[in-house]
């Protein structure tokens, strides 16, 4: 078996290089073991090191800022980081992981920082030294992110920051967090401002939450968290957008992560399907089961096409793509959860065994409808689009 990332079938929406991208990111998922027993944030290290190896870490940056991404005016290339996810996710969600959120959490950076910002935090990106982390979720604000009760003061040539960040991947891991908190909370998002806190800034603990699959994650307190005015990212007020700009290019990514995941599915369903035998042959030879293979194979399919449709609209399009990007997130990642399932049926007894590879999936898959925009939020987003002609 085989980590299924190929460009071959979807050269439409492709350049050349890309096929190139897609070898290397294989290659690590191909090199990489599970291991479900060892720490979550000692294996997270350990992969950020193997993709900055590889050469993939640089795809979260732009060239002209001595990485290997080109494109867009923000310089990164949406197609690149999903076929990566795409590849990693069919091998272990916590090395997928590992991968996007030095994406997610140094893409504002990118986006906003000054030239002292990015030359402090993104090499360190780069060599997977410098874990990064995306803070906007807190306990009373998640779809409505604008609800956000995290306040930053502004004290002469220092921001003082009160409150509280959950769900937070790569807490306690992380080397810089990009925090999202409002300056002015009567402004809603127009008070939004974001900051990078380091992990030893006064005022900052971390407390670490479990989650059904491996991934290191955590609540953060602030509590007279004094940084730095220089730390501020971008302007007073400029936060919501910043992080709005950076989940346009990342949920398109979550879509590949759930490819990967839904492609390893499909792989050990088929090969659970043709080597198990009951009443005689193959359990592949019963209809229902034959029937399942093929549903799932056609929803994978129809899902690249959208995630990818996403991300090339994303790199080539003169327009926001915002309705585009929530379609392909929104499919993959419900179709992933459906060709999963059916892959754990597909195994009997073995599907719901800890250790087999469809048991972890099955876990494995659950927050990536959740996490950048619930589902339902991405219906939200569909739905303004076609209510503002764009579907
Ligand atoms: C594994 C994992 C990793 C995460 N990593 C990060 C991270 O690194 N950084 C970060 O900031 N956050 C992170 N999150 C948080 C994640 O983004 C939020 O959980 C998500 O945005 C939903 O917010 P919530 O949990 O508060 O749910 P709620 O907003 O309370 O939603 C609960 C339910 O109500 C529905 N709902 C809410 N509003 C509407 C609406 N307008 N229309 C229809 N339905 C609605 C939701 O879809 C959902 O089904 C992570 C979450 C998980 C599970």
């Amino acid at each position: 078996m085989k980590p299924g990332s190929s460009v071959d079938d979807l050269g439409v929406f492709f350049e050349g290089w890309h096929a190139e991208v897609a070898t290397r990111a294989a290659a690590v998922a191909g090199d990489w073991a599970v291991d479900l027993d060892a720490d979550d944030r000692a294996r997270t290290h350990e992969a950020a090191q193997a993709l900055a190896a590889a050469g993939l870490l640089a795809y979260c940056v732009p060239q002209r800022f001595g990485g290997a991404a080109v494109g867009r005016p923000d310089g990164v290339d949406a197609r690149a980081l999903t076929l990566i996810r795409e590849a990693l996710g069919w091998a272990d969600g916590l090395l997928d992981t590992a991968f996007a959120m030095q994406g997610l959490g140094s893409h504002p950076i990118t986006l906003a920082g000054s030239e002292a910002q990015k030359a402090r935090y993104l090499p360190g990106v780069m060599a997977g030294a410098r874990l990064g982390a995306f803070c906007l979720t807190e306990p009373e604000a998640g779809s409505d992110v604008a609800s956000m009760r995290c306040r930053a003061r502004r004290d002469g040539d220092r921001y003082v920051i009160d409150g509280e960040k959950a769900w937070i991947s790569n807490a306690g891991v992380a080397g810089q967090y990009v925090v999202f908190a409002t300056v002015d909370p009567a402004a809603g998002r127009r008070g939004i401002t974001a900051f990078v806190v380091e992990p030893d800034d006064p005022g900052l603990t971390v407390e670490p939450m479990e989650v059904i699959a491996p991934h290191p994650i955590g609540r953060l307190r602030f509590a007279g968290c004094a940084i730095p005015v220089e730390r501020r990212l971008g302007a007073e007020g400029a936060g919501f957008k910043l992080a709005m700009r950076t989940l346009d290019v990342f949920r398109t990514t979550v879509g590949g992560a759930a490819l990967g995941m839904a492609r390893r599915a499909l792989d050990e369903g088929l090969a659970r399907a043709l080597g198990r035998v009951q009443f005689g042959e193959p359990i592949f030879e019963q209809q229902q089961i034959a029937a399942y293979l093929a549903e799932s194979a056609t929803e994978l399919d129809a899902a690249r096409l959208l995630v990818f449709r996403a991300a090339h609209l994303r790199d080539t399009a003169d327009r926001r793509v915002s309705t585009e990007v929530a379609m392909g997130k929104l499919f993959a990642t419900e179709a992933a959860q459906r060709i999963i399932d059916r892959a754990v049926q597909i195994h009997g007894g073995l599907g719901v065994t800890r250790g087999s590879a469809v048991e972890r999936l099955y876990r494995e898959i659950r927050a990536l409808r959740i996490y950048e925009g619930t589902s339902e939020i991405q219906r939200v987003v569909i739905a303004a689009g076609l209510k503002a002609g764009r579907g």
